[in-house]
C-alpha cells in the first residue's frame, strides 16, 4: 500500500514536470507575443542564479499557463515596462527546493529500497532471516518474553547437572576469574533429533539470565559466498557487546562437516563459514563471558578441528529418555492440556519406549486435537490411544513401538551380556546398560575400558568373546525359540576368534603361522579361490574347526557362569524392564554387599 502511495506520487510528479517542459516558450515567441499584445498576465521568478529566471505567461486566447526561461530578468523587466504591462516579481521559490533536493533523494531512497527488496526475495528466506538475526536475538532477553529455564526441560539430569556449572559462570563470571578457573569455551550437545538439545541450550540461557544468540547451520547452506562467514563475524560481535551470553549454533553438522568430505557445491562457502566460526572461537579469551554451545546429531562427521582444546572440549551427550524421563516429559507439556482421570501418563510413558521429547510432545498435541474435534475441553485416555496410531506408526516409526515380549527378550539379552562384562576379569566394568532403542539395535550395555591398552591378550579376546556370547545365552534362559536379535553378536564372536587363529598364532593346532593375508577387507578379491588366501584347503578346513572350537568354549563357560549368577540375571532383567536404563552403581548392587565400594566415591 504504501509502495502504491509513493509509486502514484512519483508518477504526479514525473507527469508535472513532463507537462511543464511542453508548455515552455521560447523567448523569442514571448518578446512576440508582449509586442502583439496578446499576453494577460506575466510573473517573473528570480532564480538562485541571479540574474536568470523563470516567466510565466497567460496569453489572451489560451487556457493554460506558459513558462519562459531567460538568461537576465532585468531584460525582461525593461521589456514589460516599455510596453506597461503589470506584472508580479516572486523571488527564489520554496517549490524549486523540493524539485532540486528532496525529490532526487526520495528517488534515490526508494530506488535503494525496492533493490534491496527484490534482494531479499530473490535468496529467499534464509537470507533474510540471517540479516537481522543478531538485533531479532539480542532483544530475546531484554524482552520478556517466555522464558525457558531447566524447569522446562524434563528428564535429562544428568546432563543438567553438567550444564549447571556454566550457568553459574554466566551468572558471575567475576567469581571464576578471580580463582583463576578455566570454564569450557564450548559445548558441544550431542543426540539423536527431537532429544530437546534446542531446548537445553535456551534453558541455559534463561536460567543465567543472558542474552541468547542464535543461528542455524542450515541458515548458511543457501547463502552466497561470503556471507556465511559474515554472518558469523556479525553474530561474534553482537555476542562480544553484550557479554556474558551464549550464542547458539543449531545443526553445526551443516556447516562444520568434515572438510573434504561430501559433494557439490556450497562447499567453499561452508569451509570459509567454518574456519571464520573457528578463528571467532579462538579470538576471545577464554573468561571473555561468551559461551559458545552448538547442537549435533552427528558427531562423527564432525570436522575434527572444531573439538580441538578451547574450541568445543565440552561434551553434552543428550539421549533418549528412559520411562521416568518420558513421564516427566509427558507431565510438562500435560500442564496447559486438561486431562480426563482415565489418563495415565506412567502407562504411556512405559509403552513409548525411544519416543524422544519432541516425539512426546507431539503425541500429547494431537490427542489434543482429536479432543477439541469433539468439542471436548479435556483430553481422555482414548484420545492418546487413536494419537499414538497416528504419530507413532508412522513408516519409520513402527519399529519403536516395542511389544513387551520383546522387551522382555531384550532385557535378558542386555542382562547376560552385562553379567558377564562384570565377572570376567580382563573385560568391563559396565557403565551403562539400557533396553531404550536406539536406531536399530534394540538396547545397548556399555563398557567402561579402564586401561589405555596397546595390545590384547588371548584371554582377554577369549572373555571378549564370551561377552558377546552372553546375549544370546541369556534370552535362551526365557525363551525356547531362538531370536534373530545376536546376529551382530555372533558376528563379532567370530571375528574375534578367526582372527586369533590366522593372526595372532593363538592356536596350537595352526601354530605361529599368519594366514590373514593382511588385505584385510580392503582388498575385494580376498575370498575368490586359493591364489589369493595363500593356503590349501586342508587349512581353511583346520582354521574353521579351530574357530568353531573356541566359540563353543567360550559358550560352554558363558552358559555356565550364568547359571551361577541366575538370581542376578533375572534382578537385572526385573530392572530393567522397570528403569530401561541402569547406572553402573545401579548394576554393581545387584551382586550384593561383596563388591568394593566405587573408587569415585572414596575420593
Ligand atoms: P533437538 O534440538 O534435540 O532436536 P528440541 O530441543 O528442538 O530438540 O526439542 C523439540 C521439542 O520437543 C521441544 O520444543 C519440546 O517441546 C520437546 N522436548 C524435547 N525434549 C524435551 C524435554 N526433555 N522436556 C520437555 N520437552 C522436550
Ligand atoms: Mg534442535
Ligand atoms: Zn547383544
Amino acid at each position: 500500500m504504501l509502495l502504491f502511495l509513493v509509486f502514484a506520487f512519483f508518477i504526479f510528479w514525473f507527469t508535472n514536470r513532463l507537462q511543464a517542459r511542453e508548455n515552455e516558450f521560447t523567448y523569442v515567441s514571448f518578446v512576440n507575443a508582449v509586442k502583439e499584445e496578446q499576453v494577460e498576465q506575466v510573473s517573473i521568478t528570480q532564480n538562485k542564479e541571479v540574474p536568470t529566471g523563470v516567466v510565466t505567461i497567460k496569453l489572451k486566447n489560451d487556457e493554460s499557463m506558459r513558462t519562459v526561461n531567460v538568461s537576465d530578468v532585468r531584460e525582461v523587466e525593461a521589456l514589460l515596462d516599455e510596453y506597461h504591462l503589470e506584472y508580479e516579481m516572486a523571488n527564489i521559490p520554496q517549490d524549486t527546493w523540493v524539485n532540486t533536493v528532496l525529490m532526487p533523494m526520495l528517488i534515490m531512497l526508494i530506488g535503494v529500497g525496492v533493490i534491496v527488496m527484490l534482494m531479499n526475495r530473490q535468496s529467499g528466506g534464509a537470507n533474510a532471516k540471517a540479516m537481522n538475526f543478531g538485533k531479532n536475538r539480542a532483544r530475546m532477553s531484554s524482552e520478556k518474553d517466555k522464558k525457558v529455564t531447566f524447569a522446562d526441560v524434563a528428564g535429562l539430569k544428568e546432563e543438567k547437572e553438567e550444564l549447571e556449572e556454566i550457568v553459574d559462570f554466566l551468572k558471575d563470571p567475576k567469581k571464576y576469574i578471580q580463582v583463576g578457573a578455566r570454564i569450557p569455551k564450548g559445548v558441544l550437545l550431542e543426540g539423536p533429533p527431537g532429544t530437546g538439545k534446542t531446548l537445553l541450550a535456551k534453558a541455559v540461557a534463561g536460567e543465567a539470565g543472558v542474552a541468547f544468540f542464535t543461528i542455524s547451520g542450515s541458515d548458511f547452506v543457501e547463502m552466497f559466498v561470503g556471507v556465511g562467514a559474515s554472518r558469523v563475524r556479525d553474530l561474534f560481535q553482537d555476542a562480544k557487546k553484550n557479554a556474558p551470553c551464549i550464542v547458539f549454533i543449531d545443526e553445526i553438522d551443516a556447516v562444520a562437516r568434515r572438510r573434504g568430505s561430501g559433494l557439490g557445491g556450497g562447499h567453499d562457502e561452508r569451509e570459509q563459514t567454518l574456519n571464520q566460526l573457528l578463528v571467532e572461537m579462538d579470538g576471545f579469551g577464554v573468561n571473555e563471558g561468551i559461551i559458545v554451545m552448538a547442537a549435533t546429531n552427528r558427531k562423527d562427521i564432525l570436522d575434527p578441528a572444531i573439538l580441538r582444546p578451547g574450541r568445543f572440549d565440552r561434551d553434552v551427550v543428550v539421549g533418549r529418555p528412559d520411562v521416568q524421563g518420558r513421564e516427566d516429559i509427558l507431565k510438562v507439556h500435560a500442564k496447559n492440556k486438561p486431562l480426563g482421570d482415565d489418563v495415565d501418563l506412567r502407562q504411556i510413558a512405559q509403552t513409548t519406549a525411544g519416543f524422544t521429547g519432541a516425539d512426546l510432545e507431539n503425541l500429547l498435541n494431537e490427542a489434543a486435537i482429536f479432543a477439541a474435534k469433539e468439542n471436548r475441553i479435556f483430553i481422555k485416555q482414548s484420545d492418546i490411544r487413536r494419537s499414538f496410531v497416528k504419530v507413532g506408526i508412522g513408516p519409520e516409526k513402527k519399529s519403536r513401538i516395542v511389544s513387551e515380549k520383546e522387551r522382555r527378550i531384550t532385557a535378558y539379552h542386555e542382562a547376560g551380556h552385562a553379567i558377564l562384562y562384570h565377572v570376567l576379569p580382563d573385560v568391563g566394568p559396565v557403565y551403562s546398560v539400557s533396553i531404550i532403542p536406539t536406531g536399530a539395535a534394540g538396547g545397548y550395555t556399555m563398557p567402561l575400558p579402564e586401561k589405555d591398552e596397546m595390545f590384547n591378550t588371548k584371554g582377554q579376546m577369549l572373555q571378549e568373546i564370551t561377552v558377546s556370547l552372553g546375549g544370546r545365552v541369556a534370552e535362551e534362559e526365557v525363551l525356547d525359540d531362538i531370536t534373530t536379535g545376536a546376529s551382530q553378536d555372533i558376528r563379532q564372536a567370530t571375528a574375534i576368534a578367526k582372527s586369533m587363529v590366522t593372526k595372532f598364532g593363538m592356536s596350537d593346532a595352526l601354530g605361529l603361522i599368519n594366514y590373514d593375508n593382511n588385505n584385510g577387507e580392503v582388498f575385494i578379491g580376498r575370498d575368490f579361490g586359493q591364489t589369493t588366501r595363500g593356503y590349501g584347503e586342508e587349512v581353511a578346513g583346520t582354521i574353521d574347526q579351530e574357530v568353531k572350537r573356541i566359540i563353543d568354549e567360550c559358550y560352554t563357560k558363558a552358559k555356565s557362569l550364568l547359571k551361577e549368577y541366575d538370581s542376578v540375571l533375572h534382578a537385572c532383567a526385573e530392572q530393567l524392564l522397570e528403569k530401561e536404563k541402569l547406572t553402573r552403581n545401579e548394576f554393581e548392587a545387584l551382586f550384593g554387599s561383596k563388591e568394593e565400594p566405587e573408587l569415585a566415591e572414596q575420593m
